[in-house]
């Protein structure tokens, strides 16, 4: 793979294809992604390279466990961390993962530097070139392409060009801010607590989480003997750099959940704020945005990293098809329309989660029983709310007259000869699945490897499926035949 191509904009450097910045989870699987499809990527990080131990998300929903799926990363993640399979909110809402039409049915609990160990590996076996200790400074973009000003180690600042830039750095992007893109919203928790412990006594469950008065705590399991504790003190408010010992997390624990379970040994004591912004605009012109420096929200839900893993699946094979020639650049505003409306609706589900966790209001009250009552009770409402906390329930919006399942996810069904989907999905690729009548639509073609892999359904379904590479209905038919297919490919970058 070559590392750099010759610019064609007003500096004379090489350009390349594309420069991510940031080295955390989104920008990763980013990155790594452009590589599988030989598109040579420059990452840029300013911290100094070492995996922190400090995990900030902890819990790996579905949908981004079959993401992982398909890049073959699922099953050693699993092995990291423990299942839940029942998340019980506001002590009497419970919720059965169990029934996720998924591989996955059901919330790992793992440290986020577990999935950053695994996707850093994933980037650097592909060929994605790191530069750790390089702080993006400033931007300018152009027609042709985009600088970048990077401050290198010993503080000199050198200008690297590239066709397409991505912000994946995190909530105070400085690529957001280059780009002119505010990032409006409002603190919803001004003052969290945050341990990593050791407990004396183990919990009953994997995930334990109550609001008893004034004070909030949760505790899950990592499974490898280190707990994550978070906690909220109505009565107790302060800023982020307020000292923090144990002592204040095992109080508030204490009073939430009844019991400190001994904890001991922290390994980090953080204080947070939680703030719920989101930026406007994804993508300005060569540029764009990602994970947490497009949108942040409250950790009500456990959304953040994952919905930045969803942003970058959805980008990536983008940013590749257009970068090879195969797509026109204007594909690439799909990455807006349907990635924005995703995050907005995060927002809205996890704020709402947070405020009716705090409610003291007696209205609110009423409303937070009235909603527990109606998902406890109702299944359709249950699997709604599944469906939206574990990511599988997004769709993207379908053009006009499109067959039904345009948009939808595809499940990873079986195929023909034995294999998964999500296993298909692999070689990065778009997936035709065709009934096992229909012969192979293009098999003579020259262009055949930059043209969908084909595969037949296992069963006898007749409708033909054009799925993306992430996972996604591109086109379908209930009765396709060659010319109808040709139509589906054609469409495929529109
Ligand atoms: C306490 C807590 C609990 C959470 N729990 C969950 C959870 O259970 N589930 C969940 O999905 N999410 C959770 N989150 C959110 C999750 O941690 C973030 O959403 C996730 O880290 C975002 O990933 P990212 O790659 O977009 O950004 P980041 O992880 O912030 O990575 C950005 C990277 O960019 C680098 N960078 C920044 N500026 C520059 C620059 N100018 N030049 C070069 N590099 C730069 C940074 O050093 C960093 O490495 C939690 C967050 C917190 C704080």
């Amino acid at each position: 793979m070559n590392g750099t191509v010759t610019g064609t904009g007003k500096n004379a450097g090489p350009t390349h294809p594309v420069i991510v910045v940031g080295s955390g989870p989104t920008g990763l699987l980013l990155a790594g992604d452009l590589a599988a499809a030989d598109v040579p990527v420059l990452l840029l990080e300013r911290r100094p390279h070492k995996i922190s131990n400090l995990s900030r998300a902890f819990g790996v929903h579905a949908r981004t466990l079959e993401q992982l799926d398909a890049r073959g990363l699922a099953d050693d993640l699993l092995a990291t961390g423990s299942t839940i399979t029942r998340l019980r909110l506001f002590r009497r809402l419970s919720l059965d993962l169990s029934t996720l039409p998924s591989r996955f049915p059901f919330l790992l609990i793992t440290p986020q530097y577990e999935v950053e160990r695994l996707l850093e590996r994933r980037a650097r076996d592909l060929g994605v070139e790191f530069l750790f200790e390089n702080e993006v400074v400033g931007l300018r973009q152009d027609d042709n392409g985009v600088d970048l000003d990077v401050r290198g180690p010993d503080g000199t600042v050198v200008t690297r060009r590239a066709a397409y830039v991505v912000g994946a750095d995190g909530h105070r992007s400085a690529v957001r801010q280059a780009v002119g893109q505010p990032f409006p919203g409002v603190s919803v928790i001004k003052s969290l607590l945050l341990a990593d412990v050791r407990l004396a006594e183990r919990p009953e469950s994997v995930l334990t989480v109550n609001g008893a008065g004034d004070a909030f705590a949760m505790i899950a399991s990592f499974g490898d003997g280190w707990y994550r504790v978070m906690g909220w003190n109505r009565r107790h408010e302060v800023p982020d750099d307020a000292p923090l010992d144990l002592e204040e997390v095992r109080e508030v624990t204490r009073r939430a959940l009844g019991t400190d379970y001994g904890m001991h040994d922290a390994r980090w004591l953080s204080r947070f704020h939680s703030d719920e912004r989101q930026a406007p605009e994804y993508r300005v012109g060569r540029v764009f945005l990602a994970g947490d420096a497009a949108h942040i929200h409250s950790p009500a839900g456990g959304q953040g990293m994952n919905t930045g893993l969803q942003d970058a699946a959805n980008l990536s094979w983008k940013l590749a098809a257009v970068i090879k020639g195969q797509a026109p650049a204007t594909f690439l505003d799909t990455y807006q329309t349907e990635r924005h409306p995703v995050g907005k609706a995060v927002l809205r589900s996890s704020g709402g989660l947070v405020r009716l966790a705090r409610a003291q209001n007696p209205a609110l009250r009423a409303v937070r029983a009235l909603v527990t009552a109606a998902v406890n009770a109702a299944r359709p409402a249950q699997t709604k709310a599944l469906a939206q906390i574990s990511g599988i329930g997004f769709t993207y919006p379908a053009p006009r007259g499109a067959h039904r399942l345009t948009g939808t996810r595809v499940p990873d069904v079986e195929l023909a000869g034995g294999r998964r989907l999500y296993e298909a999905l692999r070689g990065g690729r778009f997936v035709l699945i065709t009934p096992r009548s229909l012969e192979e639509p293009y098999e003579s073609r020259d262009d055949r490897e930059d043209l969908p892999a084909v595969e037949h359904w296992a069963s006898d379904r007749r409708t033909t499926v054009l799925v993306r590479p992430d996972g996604y209905v591109a086109w379908a038919s209930d009765n396709a035949d060659t010319t109808a297919i040709e139509r589906g490919l054609t469409s495929r970058f529109s």
